[in-house]
């Protein structure tokens, strides 16, 4: 991952190169940003550049072997560190690490902008807690504590830090205070509100906006084959999370839009045995299927809420959405529409955190239904 593989963000990877290129790196930072930010991209693209022998103004060089090491995540002096569900099975601790190591570093070239659920699901850890092991802070210790391989400096990402055993978080205060000599740390967090506020006071902080709506379009110019119309919807939709505008690029709006006419008249007609079968159906899409609907729903709820209002359409809907907003703004009230987006929005939450799908829809199909019909 290099700089020029991360779209935007111009100003903050110019002033991450200034300070590299001046020698005035801190020697941890905490990448922090928002769920759906480009945090990890630019800390490793950050890491390539800190290692790259014929640094460029803009970017790190791409051809020297420390470069062609961190394109391909094996240089032996970038460590990660990342939670992991407990899927030992019979394996020993060795065999055990290097697998989880390989699987990471597949993760990272096949879903560069990957949050945390498509991580644990991309080696069938998604039904357990992922966690960083309390174990692991006397890794990252043994680690530090030899010579770099072949860079002249060594850096430690440790991706979600907030995912960290206390007793792990604890055991590295110390290191990350006083890393040893040309050791650099960079944490990449989504949630610094749930670091040791100990952890926190030793970091630098660079914090990374989601992507504007301008970088995200341009981007999705550069991709083959989306009309400018889906483009600027997803734009919309996507509200700078390039991962999103990903999974909304993959799914068939059409068909979303479908499910969720079904979905909504189930919920006011209180069908529940409807509702239990639409839950299963749900369960079965993969979790970037299961967010896009979410998402399309609060697409769908804000339309209405516009129509409710008497204001334009953002989206100009096609034909079927118009008559879906139209009856669905019968049923709806701006309260009831507040009260839904929440209850979506907690959904969404739960999701991601790898609760059981079936569970989540179900809930939320019966209080959706009890919103509607109070
Ligand atoms: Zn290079």
């Amino acid at each position: 991952m290099r700089f020029s593989d991360i779209p935007g963000l111009t100003e903050i990877k110019q002033r991450l190169i200034r300070s590299a290129k001046g020698g005035k790196i801190a020697h941890a930072q905490l990448f922090m940003g928002r769920e759906g930010a480009l945090n990890l991209p630019l800390a490793i693209a950050y890491a390539t550049y800190l290692h790259c022998a014929k640094r460029g103004e803009q970017d790190a060089c791409g051809e020297c072997p420390a470069c062609t090491k961190n394109v391909k995540y094996i240089h032996p002096d970038t460590h990660f560190v990342f939670p992991i569900s407990n899927v030992k099975g019979d394996k020993d601790e060795d065999r055990f690490r290097a697998d989880i190591h390989k699987s990471w570093r597949r993760f990272l070239l096949e879903q560069p902008f990957g949050n945390l659920s498509d991580w644990t699901s991309s080696y069938g850890g998604e039904d357990k807690q992922a966690i960083i092991s309390k174990d692991e802070s006397r890794e990252i210790i043994k680690t530090l504590s030899l010579k770099p391989f072949e860079s002249p400096i060594k850096v430690m990402i440790i991706w979600q830090p907030e995912y960290m055993h206390p007793s792990a978080a604890n055991g590295i205060l110390k290191i990350v205070e006083e890393p040893p000599p040309s050791t650099f740390f960079l944490l990449v967090s989504n949630n610094p509100e749930r670091l040791l506020p100990t952890t926190l006071s030793r970091t630098q902080q660079v914090i990374v906006p989601m992507l504007s709506d301008d970088e995200l379009e341009q981007y999705l110019a550069g991709l083959p084959g989306l009309e400018e119309k889906k483009r600027t919807k997803i734009v919309i939709e996507a509200e700078g999370n390039l991962r999103l505008a990903q999974a909304l690029i993959e799914s068939d709006e059409e068909d979303h839009h479908e499910r969720l006419a079904v979905w909504m008249r189930t919920c006011f007609k209180r069908d529940y045995p409807q509702m239990i079968t639409m839950a299963e159906e749900f369960h079965e899409f993969d979790k970037l299927q299961q967010q896009a609907l979410l998402h399309y729903t609060l697409t769908m709820m804000r339309e209405t809420l516009l129509a409710l209002s008497g204001a334009d359409t953002i989206l100009r809907s096609r034909n079927g959405e118009q008559k879906f907003v139209q009856d669905f703004s019968k049923v709806m009230t701006v309260n009831r529409i507040e009260k839904t987006n929440q209850l979506v929005t907690e959904a969404s939450y739960h999701l991601e955190r790898n609760g059981s799908a079936k569970m989540i829809f179900l809930d939320l199909s019966l209080n959706v239904s009890k919103v509607m019909n109070s």
